[in-house]
This record gives structure tokens, sequence and C-alpha cells, in this order.
């Protein structure tokens, strides 16, 4: 299966290091990025889908690296159908999970939190919600874990812990026990990072985070509550881990930890998620209005805050899309200035802080949405030729 996409704007590449490609044209083979470049040097005949960008900008699907999915596109949190291809229509094609955690009766006996993760884990890779790829199946530690239960989980299928600190874990020593076992198996950490997010979780402070040693330091800037300036630099500081900044966090603290990032030449280990569903709702545009937003009172080139959420987190979590790269997956969202948004173009309108219009969406080298529903109307828009 062939899909050309023409007359592209221009590519953001998610790379961070060079974050815009020359080229106006992308070609996908069976769901796969193979090429990309000028239309006159590359093939464009027999494609079974082609796609006439007009002009707009391509850009790798953005992730939303923190969510707390349950089953479907349904979330008991706030009782909300269809977040998730709402969230499409904001550019996100993939999602990870930081915790099924609003399952109601979730299990927190070990066997059955250990069901519970593989049966989350199977029923998103069977059964994508309006073809969004939601990486799930992110058990939460509890005490009375064993070593085993952990090869049994990544035996199983299992390649993500949830939030540390949202179970009966809550001293670094058992916490760092239970993270290197996991590491040891394959299976992705991440820790919940700054003051309790609903009654009944508690504080996780930078001491905390920096025992445990998770793979992401998840939202650094507090899931609300954030932790004191000085434990946010000194996470900065001191972890080679991911530094996630989210939408349901606290934006002064997302702009210190981005200012301090740069600072410390940090910048490619600044994720994005949203941590939605969770008390604040959930987020369709979050990953588009953080982006935005760091970019506007950040100050950085939008086209290196929109690395945040594809290319940086592609890395960081070792997954095969978020990059224009021959082999990644063919995951991109085509967007353009949205409509009377001040800026000479998409990139300058973003950086004052305004939100992109986005046209479509496309996963493993298929049309998934055409004009978004919840963006801000876009300038032009891309079509299907055929
Ligand atoms: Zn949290």
């Amino acid at each position: 299966m062939k899909l050309v996409i023409k007359n592209i704007g221009q590519i953001l590449s998610g790379k961070i290091e060079e974050p815009i490609f020359e080229g106006d044209c992308l070609i996908a083979i069976d769901g796969k990025i193979s090429e990309w470049g000028k239309e006159k040097d590359l093939d464009i005949e027999e494609a079974d889908t082609l796609v006439d960008a007009h002009g707009v900008t391509l850009a790798p699907g953005l992730i939303d690296s923190h969510i707390h999915p349950v089953v479907g596109d349904y979330t008991p949190r706030q009782q909300q159908l269809h977040w998730i291809d709402s969230t499409l229509h904001g550019g996100v094609t993939t999602m990870i999970s930081a915790g099924e955690v609003h399952m109601p009766g979730r299990p927190k006996d070990v066997v059955g939190l250990k069901a519970m993760a593989i049966a989350s884990q199977r029923w998103y890779e069977n059964f994508r919600p309006s073809g969004v790829k939601v990486h799930a199946g992110a058990p939460v530690i509890e005490h009375g874990m064993e070593e085993h239960d952990f090869k049994d989980l990544a035996d199983a299928g299992v390649k993500l812990l949830g939030e540390v600190g949202l179970g009966t874990v809550k001293d670094g020593k058992t916490a760092h026990q239970m993270v290197e076992w996991a590491r040891k198996y394959g299976i992705q950490s991440t820790i919940h990072t700054g003051g309790p997010s609903i009654p009944g979780s508690g504080l996780i402070d930078a001491d905390m985070v920096l025992e445990t040693g998770t793979d992401v330091v998840g939202h650094i800037n507090g899931g609300h509550s954030a932790l004191p300036d000085d434990q946010i630099i000194c996470l900065c500081e001191s972890c080679k881990a991911a530094l996630e900044i989210v939408h349901n966090g606290n934006e002064r603290a997302a702009l210190l930890t981005l200012n301090t990032a740069r600072e410390l030449d940090k910048l490619d280990q600044v994720i994005l998620g949203t941590d939605g569903p969770a008390g604040s709702g959930v987020q369709p545009l979050g990953i588009m209005r953080m982006v935005a937003m760091l970019s506007s009172l950040g100050n950085v080139p939008a086209e290196v805050a929109f690395c945040f959420a594809n290319g940086n987190t592609s890395r960081q979590r070792d997954l095969d899309v978020g990059l224009i790269e021959k082999g990644k997956s063919a995951d991109f969202v085509l967007m353009d200035q949205a409509q009377h948004a001040p800026g000479k173009n998409l990139l300058e309108s973003v950086q004052l802080g305004n939100l992109p219009g986005v046209g479509m969406t496309i996963i493993d080298g298929v049309v998934r949405s055409e004009r978004s529903r919840n963006t801000p109307p876009a300038e032009r828009l891309p079509e299907i030729i055929t």
C-alpha cells in the first residue's frame, strides 16, 4: 500500500537537532515512511492513496506521554465518551498510559493488579479507538510484589509501569528495588512527581524521585501541585530521565522546567503529556496547547516545541513513531495556521501563542481524520485525491 503526500508546505521532523526538513513530498509504503524530498526526485506513480497537502505543514503525529485510560474510548473519571477520538482531532496519534487508575474497583492485590495490567494491555492492543495507538497495561506497584511478578508481567506483554506513588509503595528504597526489577525485564517506569493529585494520593518529593530512578520523571510540573522551585531545579540538574511536563500541572513550574532544561542544554529530555482524564477533565487539544504555551511564554521556536510533543518522546520512550525517519510508522498530523491567527505563517502564529488548525491525521499510512472538529479552522486544508 503506497501513500503519497504532495504539495507539503514544510516538513517538521521531530528531531530537535534539525527540526525542519527540506521537501514538499513524502511517500510511505505499507504504513512505514519510505522517502521524502522534492516531488520531482521521487516516484509518486501508482499511489493507493494520494493526498494533496495544499501547502500545509506535515509533522509526525503528536504523542501524549501521560494519560489515564480505562477501557475503549470511555473514561469513568468524568463520565466521558470518545475522548480519545477527540484527542485525535487535536493531532495526537499515540498515547501512553501512566496507569489505568480510574478503573472502578481497581484490584490492588498482587495477582489482581497483574491480571488487570495484562488485560488492559490486550484490550488496547486489540482495539484502537479511532486508530489511535494507546500503549496501556501500566500496573501501579504495591507492597508485596516480588521480582518474579515483574518477570510474569513482562512475559505477558506488559511494557510499562503506572506512576510510582499512586499505590502503597511510597518509600524510595522499595520503589527503587521494584523499578530495577521492572527495568531488568524491559518494563519502562514513571513516577508521580509533586503533591497529592486527589484525596488518597500522597506527596512525592525530589529525594524520592531521585532515589527511585524511574525512566520518566512523570509530571515534573506537578499533577496538580508542583514541588518547590529548588526541587524542580534539582531534578532537572540530576536526572538523565525524561522530564515530562503535563497540561494538568502547574504552568509556572512548566516554564521553570523548560528554562532550567534549556540552561542545562537538556531540551532533548523534555517531553509532553496531558495527564488526562483526571480531575481537570480531558483535554483534546492539550498537547497542542502545551506546544503553544511553551513556545510563546518560554520563547522556544515553535518547530523545537513540536519536538517535545513527538520526537523527544519517541526517543526517550523508544517508540517507532514521532520522527520523520525511514522505516518509522507513517503517523502524521497535517496542520496550517488558524484562520485570522496573527503571524506570518504557522510557526510564527504558534510562537505567538495560537493553536494550529489540524486538517488531517494519518496513522500507519491510513487517513484517520480530516478537518478537525476541535481546533480552530485552518487557512488551508489537505485533500484526498485518490
Ligand atoms: Zn500523577
